[in-house]
């Protein structure tokens, strides 16, 4: 028993605080299911504080500790029909004309919202079930939260799911595989992790969703049944699932729990059961709750979906940042509602740890329901001759060797002028947030370079209408033109995000954005050693030496020359305003009335400031604006002054 709680622990704290874990739910569910098993048979070695006895994770560090209003618990499982049944004859002991609703069971992470006068104030995750973290600015970056209601109702606190819509997690993936960072293990840990992001602009890019399924405190009387305040939840504009269903007896919610189990792979977002709840309020409170589970609700969890197959190829793919995927073609299976017949292998530990062969068959799930990947090898079923996969010593695409550096999973081709990594090369040095060059999107981008006008970003500059016009039909005179003249404003980007977009390894925006507050021009960053970048606020180890690789490397020289040339601006475009705010340490927070949160931060910035994301003793100001949340009462609690936009403004003008 001792053993199993400790193991059941670090399981936890993987899934819970790192959002990292390291085995899948089934499995978790199993180990939980024995130890409380063993604590049935012997109560007296039971421990205390078993795993079996609390919910969830603790509250991380990072972000405020509030006390919830009403625990937030969680619910007990229930594997199979026959223990659904059980489940049943147990609820009609105490209350035999109990009807239930059958619910999806959203795979997301568990919040409580709280509105007042129909606003909303403050969200909190789960954590422990009594303590949550305040995370109300990254809620408020789900498009689907109100945050106004239709009434005003006093006092309203209800309970949702927030999660990661399938589609968003696979995107979120692929970007990830292909920048050689670590994959979220399904939408469930990608949601946490995103919803607990310090910088809610992060959060707000992870485009997540909600679903609202109880009311936990209304300081009005409700309706009497769940279903009807669900409805009532949905009339004041609450994401509210379409799926819920009354049942009235055992045999019908079996039939529901099935359909939902059969829709399960074409619904946009990850279930991991179906929730049973008894819908009369009044008998709930007859059937009552134990330690941290009600009486009258049972999760019911679907078996996970496996199939098997036999790996025929590896092949191995080039992306834009030149990370080696290798991929497993196998014979066609059905698995989840869909067929699959390619896994990423993801990379040479992964390949390793698995020992994938060409030949062997393998158990392959869908991560998150979506994901197609290799649990395990049979290696029973393993041919003879078979030999271990090697990942290729030299890129499959342009020949030049490859490489992989200490402690990186990734294996990569380091050449910038490799074919495979040119066409996605120049679409990021071209989309909006870098250069910003309308007109030319991914497909004309592919058009060029298959007609071979562009072989680096460079050559973009050098386009003409003639070059433009030979590329045939759907090319006039008229996209042409249209094409050139963004080209040619792109010129006036600035050092910040012409940083950004030549796709420099681990300099995102924002570090951009960094590198050009404090250095004037290209000229000075080449002249930069590694302690003067490191010096730049946010520039860590590795993103200085990715940069200072960068800069030395004779092809970099010769790009940036070729750039100027063409005209293209090498300056920061932050020109220094003034210093007023020199030192000082600025928080802006909720929307402002006329400035964005971008426009507001470059403006700290040009006057000598540092735009921040978290309040502490330490800030200078916060800069607030309408449904300002917990950074707002952060700063009251903490005393530090607090400007409206105009006041700030002014403060840059006196
Ligand atoms: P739970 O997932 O079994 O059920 C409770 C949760 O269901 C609620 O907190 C709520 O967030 C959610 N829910 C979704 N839809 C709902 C609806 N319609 N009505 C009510 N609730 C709804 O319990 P839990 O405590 O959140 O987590 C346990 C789960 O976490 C298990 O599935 C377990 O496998 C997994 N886990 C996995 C690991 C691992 O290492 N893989 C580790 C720890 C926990």
């Amino acid at each position: 028993m001792r053993e199993l709680e400790a193991l059941l622990e670090y399981h936890s704290r993987l899934y819970y605080e790192l959002d990292t874990p390291e085995i899948e739910d089934a499995e978790y569910d199993k180990l939980f299911r024995e130890l409380q098993d063993l604590e049935a048979a012997h109560p007296d070695l039971a421990s205390p504080t078993s795993p079996t006895k609390r919910v969830g994770g603790r509250v991380a560090e990072k972000f405020e500790k509030v006390r919830h209003q009403g625990r937030m618990g969680s619910l007990s499982d229930v594997f199979s029909e026959e223990e659904f049944l059980a489940f049943d004859d147990r609820v009609r002991e105490v209350t035999p004309n109990a009807v239930y609703c059958v619910e999806c069971k959203f795979d997301g992470l568990s919040v409580a919202l709280e509105y007042r006068d129909g606003k909303f104030v403050r969200g909190l995750t789960r954590g422990d079930g009594e303590y949550g973290e305040d995370v109300t600015d990254n809620l408020m970056t789900i498009r689907s939260l109100p945050l106004t209601l239709k009434e005003a109702v006093p006092h309203l606190i209800v309970r949702g799911e927030v999660y990661m819509p399938k589609e968003v997690f696979a995107s979120l993936n692929r970007a990830r595989e292909e920048n050689g960072e670590k994959l979220f293990a399904n939408p469930r840990n990608a949601a946490a992790g995103s919803l607990r992001q310090l910088d809610s602009r992060l959060c707000a890019k992870r485009k997540l969703d909600l679903f609202v399924y109880n009311i936990q405190l209304c300081e009005t009387p409700l309706p009497d049944t769940h279903f009807a305040s669900l409805e009532w939840l949905r009339s004041l504009g609450f994401p509210i699932s379409p799926l819920n269903k009354l049942c009235g007896n055992a045999e019908e919610a079996v039939r529901q729990i099935r359909e939902i189990g059969a829709l399960r792979g074409t619904l946009p977002f990850d279930i991991d059961g179906a929730v049973i709840k008894v819908d009369d309020i009044a008998m709930r409170e007859e059937l009552g709750e134990t330690a941290s589970v009600p009486r009258w609700a049972a999760a019911y969890k679907y078996p996970p979906q496996r199939g098997e197959t036999v790996v025929r190829e590896i092949r191995i793919q080039v992306g834009r940042t030149g990370v080696l995927t290798p991929r497993a073609s196998m014979d066609p299976v059905a698995v989840a509602g869909s067929t699959v017949s390619f896994a990423t292998l993801h990379n040479a530990d992964f390949i390793a740890e698995k020992d994938v062969r060409v030949g062997d068959t393998v158990v392959i799930h869908k991560a998150g329901d979506i994901i197609p990947e290799i649990l395990t090898v049979v290696k029973e079923k393993r041919p003879e001759n078979t030999v271990p996969f090697a990942m290729p010593t030299h890129c499959p695409s342009c020949g030049e060797p490859v490489y992989r550096e200490n402690g990186e999973a990734a294996t990569r081709c380091i050449n910038p002028d490799c074919p495979a990594q040119l066409e996605r090369r120049i679409i990021h040095f071209v989309s909006r947030d870098a250069m910003g060059i309308d007109f030319l999107g991914e497909s004309n981008v592919r058009t060029m370079v298959g007609a071979g006008l562009l072989a680096g970003v460079a050559d973009l500059y050098d386009l003409t209408e003639e070059k433009i016009l030979s590329l045939g039909s759907g090319y006039g005179e008229k996209s042409a033109s249209n094409i050139l003249s963004a080209i040619e404003k792109s010129k006036e980007a600035g050092l910040a995000r012409l940083l950004f977009a030549l796709g420099i390894r681990h300099i995102g925006e924002k570090a951009g954005q960094l590198l050009a507050a404090k250095f004037p021009n290209m000229e000075a960053l080449l002249e930069a050693d590694k302690e003067d970048l490191l010096a730049v606020e946010e520039i860590g180890e590795e993103s200085a030496q990715s940069l200072l690789d960068f800069l030395k490397s004779p092809h970099t020289k010769q790009l940036m020359a070729r750039l100027q040339e063409k005209g293209v601006s090498m300056d920061s475009k932050q020109e220094r305003k003034g210093d007023k705010l020199a030192g000082m340490t600025i928080v802006c927070t909720g929307t402002l009335p006329t400035l964005k949160r971008n426009e507001a931060e470059a403006l700290i910035r040009a006057h000598g400031g540092n735009p921040a994301s978290s309040v502490s003793k330490k800030t200078s100001y916060v800069v607030a604006g309408e449904a300002a949340g917990s950074k707002l009462t952060k700063a009251q609690s903490l005393g530090v002054p607090v400007l409206t936009e105009e006041e700030f403004l002014k403060l840059l003008e006196s």
